[in-house]
C-alpha cells in the first residue's frame, strides 16, 4: 500500500525501542518470546498491519508435523538421507521446544492432540513406492509404521487408499490459542497493530521503521513476513514466492479420522476437528497459476476440488455441509528450505521466511535459531542460511 500525504500521521509520532519485530504470526511471537527468554530487559514492539494470526498462521490446519513421509523422500532425493533426517528431526525438536515452553501440561488450552499423521497411498504403485520410502525412514530412525487399507478404513473413515505410513509422534492444534499462549508468555512486548510497514531506513546508530502512524527506532529489526516478506524487503523477489493455500471445513459430524493425513498426489491434507467438522485444504495443484499469488480468496476451482474431496473419500459425508471456506498466503523458496539469517544488504536486519507450506513445525525452533544468530552469533545451519541465496 502506499501512502498518501493527507494520510500521513507517522511525522511526529516518533517511538523508541530496542527491538522490533514485522509480523505477528507464529514466526513473530516466537521471534519476541525467544528474544524476552534471553534478555527480559529488552524494549520490544510487534507491529503488524492487521491483527495477530491474520496472516497464515491464523489460516492454516493446524498440523504441527514435520510434514508427509514423501516430504521425506523429497528431502532424502534433494540432500541424502543424513540432511533429510536433521531436517526431519528438527521440526521433532520444533514440536519438543512447543511442548516444553509455551503448551506444558496445559495441552487443552490449545486443543494439543498427540495423534500421529498418516500419508496415505492412493494407488498400488504409490504403495509399492511407500514401502521403499517406508524403509528409508526407518533407516533413519524415525518412529514410522505402515497400516493397510482396513486400518483406514476404521481410523481415519476413507476409502479407496491402498495403507499408509504412518508416523507417530505428529500433533494437532488450535493455532490460534496457541498463538494466545505465546503471548501469554510475553511481559515486555507492546503491540503495534493494524499498522502497515512502509519502509525500513538505516540511520547513524539505528533503524528507522516508518508505518502510517508511526516512525519506530530501534536497534535491530527482525522481519518475519514470511510470503509477504518480498513486499518490504524487494530484494527477496525472486527467493520468496507467495503462494495461496485454500482450506474448507464442514458441518460436525461423529468422530472418524484419528488425526491429520497427507494426500500429496493432490497436495491433500485433512484432519478432524476436535468439534468433529471435517477440515480438508490443498488441490493447489489444479491452479498452479492462479494460485501463484499474495491475495486472499477463495476460488471456485479449488473450492470445488475440495468440497468433492470431502464429499466422495469418506464412507458418510456424501451430503455434508461446508460452513467455512478461507485462504492464506504461504512463502515458498526454490529449495523449500526456509532462509534465516542477517540480511547482508541491511546490517541490523535479521529475518526468517519462505516456510514452504511447515510454518507450524518450523517456527518455533526457526525463530529460536534467528534469535541465537542475531544475539549470540551462533551459525544458522546451512541449508537454511539466508546467505546461500543473498550473498550468492
Ligand atoms: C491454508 C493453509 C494451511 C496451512 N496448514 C499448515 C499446517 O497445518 N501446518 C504447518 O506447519 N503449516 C501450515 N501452513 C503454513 C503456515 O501457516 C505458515 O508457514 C506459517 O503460519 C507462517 O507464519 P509466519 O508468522 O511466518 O507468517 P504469517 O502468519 O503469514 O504472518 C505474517 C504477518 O505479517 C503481516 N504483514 C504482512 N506485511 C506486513 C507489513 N508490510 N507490515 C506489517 N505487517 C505485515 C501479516 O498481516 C501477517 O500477520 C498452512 C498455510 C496455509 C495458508
Amino acid at each position: 500500500m502506499t501512502i498518501s500525504y493527507w494520510l500521513d500521521e507517522s511525522a511526529n509520532h516518533q517511538k523508541n525501542f530496542d527491538v522490533a519485530i514485522i509480523g505477528a504470526g507464529i514466526a513473530g511471537l516466537s521471534a519476541a518470546y525467544w528474544l524476552e527468554k534471553k534478555d527480559s530487559t529488552l524494549k520490544i514492539a510487534v507491529i503488524d498491519k492487521n491483527a495477530v494470526g491474520a496472516g497464515a498462521s491464523g489460516r492454516n490446519a493446524g498440523f504441527i508435523t514435520c510434514g508427509s513421509a514423501e516430504h521425506f523422500n523429497k528431502l532424502n532425493i534433494q540432500f541424502g538421507l543424513a540432511k533429510a533426517t536433521e531436517i526431519w528431526r528438527f521440526s521433532e525438536e520444533n514440536r519438543e521446544h512447543l511442548k516444553k515452553e509455551i503448551i506444558q501440561d496445559d495441552l487443552s488450552s490449545v486443543d494439543y492432540l498427540n495423534t500421529g499423521s498418516c500419508t496415505v497411498a492412493p494407488s498400488a504403485d504409490d504403495w509399492v513406492h511407500y514401502q521403499k520410502i517406508f524403509a528409508d525412514m526407518q533407516a533413519a530412525q524415525i518412529d514410522v509404521e505402515l497400516v493397510d487399507e482396513q486400518y483406514l478404513k476404521e481410523n481415519y473413515g476413507v476409502r479407496n487408499f491402498q495403507g499408509a505410513i504412518q508416523y507417530k509422534h505428529d500433533g494437532v492444534i488450535h493455532p490460534l490459542k496457541l498463538l494466545k499462549k505465546i503471548q501469554s508468555k510475553l511481559k515486555n512486548t507492546t503491540y503495534l497493530l493494524a499498522e502497515e510497514v512502509f519502509s525500513l531506513t538505516h540511520l547513524a546508530s539505528e533503524i528507522k521503521i516508518t508505518t502510517q502512524r508511526h516512525q519506530i527506532h530501534c536497534k535491530k529489526v527482525f522481519v518475519c513476513l514470511n510470503g509477504f516478506a518480498s513486499q518490504l524487503l524487494p530484494e527477496l523477489k525472486n527467493f520468496v514466492h507467495p503462494q495461496r493455500g485454500q482450506v474448507i471445513v464442514t458441518e460436525p459430524l461423529p468422530p472418524f479420522v484419528k488425526g491429520p493425513c497427507y494426500l500429496v498426489k493432490h497436495l491433500c491434507y485433512f484432519r478432524q476437528l476436535p468439534t468433529g467438522e471435517l477440515l480438508v485444504g490443498g488441490f493447489r495443484n489444479h491452479d498452479i497459476e492462479g494460485e501463484n499469488t499474495a491475495h486472499d480468496a477463495a476460488t471456485d476451482k479449488i473450492q470445488n476440488a475440495l468440497a468433492e474431496f470431502a464429499k466422495s473419500y469418506f464412507e458418510n459425508t456424501a451430503n455434508v455441509k461446508i460452513n467455512y471456506r478461507w485462504s492464506g498466503i504461504m512463502g515458498f523458496t526454490a529449495d523449500n528450505q526456509m532462509l534465516i539469517g542477517e540480511n547482508p544488504l541491511r546490517p541490523g536486519v535479521h529475518l526468517m521466511a519462505g516456510c514452504s507450506g511447515h510454518g507450524m513445525g518450523l517456527s518455533f525452533n526457526s525463530a529460536r535459531v534467528m534469535i541465537e544468530n542475531a544475539i549470540d552469533q551462533i551459525p544458522v545451519p546451512a541449508h537454511f542460511d539466508l546467505n546461500r541465496i543473498l550473498l550468492k
